[in-house]
C-alpha cells in the first residue's frame, strides 16, 4: 500500500485536511494506496507559496534549468519499473503499455531539456542605432491538472515544458492515478529547488479550487466538460487556459483497401489501452464495398485478444479504470443496440471482480447515435457503413470534437482531401498511431485549445517581451 503525501511550499506531508481517498486496483478491487485531499484553503496557500518562489526560479539560467530537467529525465528513467507498476495497479493498463508511457515521458523530458535553452525570438533592425528583439520569459505560476489514462507521459510533458521555460508548477494528478503522480513529483522534487514544484491531491473539487486561483496558466488534459469549466474559471481570473480534451476520432476505411489490414488498424485504434486513449478510434466509417469483410476480420480480432490483469505479461486487454466508467461505456453500447445497432462482439458485462469490459464491435450504427457522436472511452468499435468516400468525410467532419482522424486509403487524392478538409488537429493516413517523436498537436472545437505537446508547448508556457533598444541622445551608448 502506498501512502501519498502532498508537497506544498517545499514541504512534504503538508495539508490533507479535506479527507482521504483510497485508490483501488481495477483488476481486482484491492487497495493500492491512500491519498490526502486538499482543502480550498490549502490550495490557496500552495499557490501563494509558489508565487513567492516564481521570481527566483524565473531568474535562473535557461541552461541551468535544462541541466536539471536532464537530471529529472534520468531519475524518471531509473524509476521506470516502479512508475509503470504503479500505473498498472491504479488504472489497469497492460504493463507493457505502462512502460511505453514512461519511456514516452522520458523522451519528452529529454527533448525539452535540449530545446529549452535554444529558444529565442526575432531581432529587427530599425533606423541607425535602434534595435528590437524578442525576449521569451516564463508566464509565472502554472497549474497542471492531469488525467489518469496515460499519467506519466502526459504529466512529464506538462511539467517538463513548464519548468524548463522557468515557470513554477502546481501539479494536480488525477484522483484515479495519484500514486503515479506522487512518485513522479518525488523524482522531480529530488532534482529541482524546493518550492518550484508543488503536489496537490484529491478529486475534481481540488482541481476546481486550483483553477479558480490567481495563477498565470491552467494547463488541463482531461474531459471536455472539465476543460469548459476550467476555461470559465480562467475567464474570471485572467489566467491562460491550455486545454487538451476529449475526442471522438473517426477512422475512414476507403473502398479498395485490404479489409484484414484495415481491421488490424481498427482493432489497434479501438482496443489499445481498453479504448481509454484520447486518440482512440471511436467511430468507423467503412465503405460498403469492404464493410462486410472488414467487420468479419475485426470481430475475429476482438475475440482473439487476451484479457486479464495488466500486470500479467500476456494481457492485451486490461480492465477499464473503474466500474463507474464501465457503466458509462456499457450504457452507450446498450443504448445504440436499443436504437437498432447490432452487437457483433462483446457488449456483455462479464461476471467476476474488477472493471473488465470485452472488446466490442457494434455494426449498423447510425451517425447520429450517442455511441458514434460522443466519446465512449472504452474498447468499443462502432461501425457505420457508408456509400462513398465523400459521405465518410462528411460524417467524420460532423462532430463536436476535433482531436484527430485516420483515413485508410490507397488513393492519394483521397488522402489529400482528408488532410485538407477534416477540421481536426491531426490527420493520420494509413496508420492509427505513430508519427514523429515529439510531434505537436493542436486540438479544435470541444477537444481543446493550444498545443499540448511538441516543441510548441514550450511557447505556450512562455510569454514574449518585445524590447526596443535605442542609443541615447548623441548617438553613443
Ligand atoms: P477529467 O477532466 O475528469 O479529469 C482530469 C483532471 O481534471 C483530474 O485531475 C480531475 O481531478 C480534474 N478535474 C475534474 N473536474 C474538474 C474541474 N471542474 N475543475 C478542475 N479540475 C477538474 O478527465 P479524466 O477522466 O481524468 O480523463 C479522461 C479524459 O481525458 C478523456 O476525455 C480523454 O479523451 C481526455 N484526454 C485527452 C488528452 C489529449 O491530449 N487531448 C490526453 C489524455 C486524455
Amino acid at each position: 500500500m502506498y501512502r501519498v503525501e502532498q508537497l506544498i511550499g517545499g514541504v512534504w506531508g503538508a495539508g490533507g485536511a479535506g479527507g482521504e481517498l483510497t485508490v483501488l486496483d481495477p483488476a481486482d478491487g484491492r487497495p493500492v494506496g491512500t491519498v490526502p485531499v486538499a482543502t480550498a484553503d490549502e490550495v490557496a496557500k500552495a499557490v501563494e507559496a509558489a508565487r513567492e518562489t516564481a521570481a527566483g526560479w524565473a531568474a535562473t539560467s535557461a541552461a541551468g534549468r535544462a541541466a536539471l530537467l536532464h537530471e529529472a529525465a534520468e531519475a524518471v528513467a531509473a524509476a521506470a519499473e516502479e512508475l509503470a507498476a504503479a500505473t498498472t495497479a491504479e488504472m489497469g493498463k497492460p504493463l507493457g503499455d505502462a512502460r511505453g508511457g514512461v519511456a514516452a515521458g522520458v523522451g519528452t523530458l529529454r527533448q525539452y531539456a535540449e530545446l529549452g535553452p535554444l529558444r529565442g525570438g526575432r531581432t529587427l533592425h530599425g533606423d541607425g542605432d535602434a534595435l528590437d528583439f524578442m525576449l521569451p520569459q516564463p508566464r509565472g505560476v502554472v497549474a497542471a491538472i492531469t488525467p489518469w489514462n496515460d499519467p506519466v507521459a502526459v504529466s512529464c510533458g506538462l511539467l517538463g515544458a513548464a519548468l524548463v521555460t522557468g515557470n513554477v508548477v502546481l501539479y494536480k494528478p488525477s484522483e484515479r492515478t495519484p500514486v503515479t503522480g506522487w512518485l513522479l513529483a518525488r523524482l522531480f522534487d529530488g532534482v529541482f529547488p524546493a518550492g518550484v514544484l508543488s503536489l496537490l491531491t484529491g478529486g475534481a473539487e481540488v482541481g476546481a479550487a486550483l483553477a479558480a486561483q490567481p495563477v498565470d496558466v491552467v494547463a488541463h488534459v482531461g474531459a471536455s466538460a472539465t476543460g469548459r469549466a476550467i476555461a470559465a474559471a480562467c475567464a474570471r481570473t485572467g489566467a491562460k487556459a491550455l486545454l487538451e480534451n476529449g475526442g471522438s476520432d473517426p477512422l475512414v476505411v476507403d473502398a479498395g483497401v485490404d479489409p484484414r489490414w484495415a481491421a488490424e488498424q481498427a482493432a489497434l485504434g479501438a482496443f489499445a489501452n481498453a479504448g481509454q486513449l484520447c486518440v482512440a478510434v471511436e467511430r468507423i466509417y467503412a465503405h460498403r464495398d469492404v464493410a462486410e469483410d472488414f467487420v468479419d476480420a475485426l470481430v475475429e480480432r476482438a475475440g482473439a485478444l487476451v484479457v486479464g490483469p495488466g500486470r500479467d505479461p500476456a494481457t492485451e486487454l486490461g480492465p477499464l479504470v473503474d466500474r463507474r466508467h464501465r457503466d458509462q461505456v456499457h450504457g452507450q453500447v446498450t443504448a445504440a443496440v436499443a436504437q437498432g445497432a447490432t452487437l457483433r462482439a462483446g457488449g456483455v458485462l462479464p461476471d467476476g471482480p474488477g472493471a473488465f469490459y470485452p472488446a466490442t464491435v457494434v455494426t449498423d450504427c447510425r451517425h447520429e447515435m450517442t455511441l458514434v457522436r460522443e466519446e465512449t472511452f472504452g474498447p468499443v468499435a462502432a461501425v457505420v457503413t457508408v456509400d462513398s468516400f465523400s459521405e465518410a468525410l462528411r460524417c467524420a467532419a460532423d462532430s463536436p470534437y476535433g482531436l484527430a482522424a485516420t483515413v485508410l486509403t490507397g488513393s492519394m487524392s483521397h488522402a489529400q482531401r482528408a488532410f485538407r478538409e477534416l477540421p481536426v488537429g491531426t490527420v493520420k493516413v494509413n496508420a492509427v498511431f505513430g508519427g514523429a517523436p515529439g510531434g505537436a498537436a493542436q486540438p479544435r472545437r470541444g477537444s481543446g485549445q493550444g498545443f499540448g505537446y511538441g516543441p510548441e508547448l514550450l511557447d505556450e508556457f512562455s510569454t514574449v517581451k518585445a524590447v526596443h533598444l535605442q542609443a541615447p541622445a548623441g548617438g553613443h551608448w
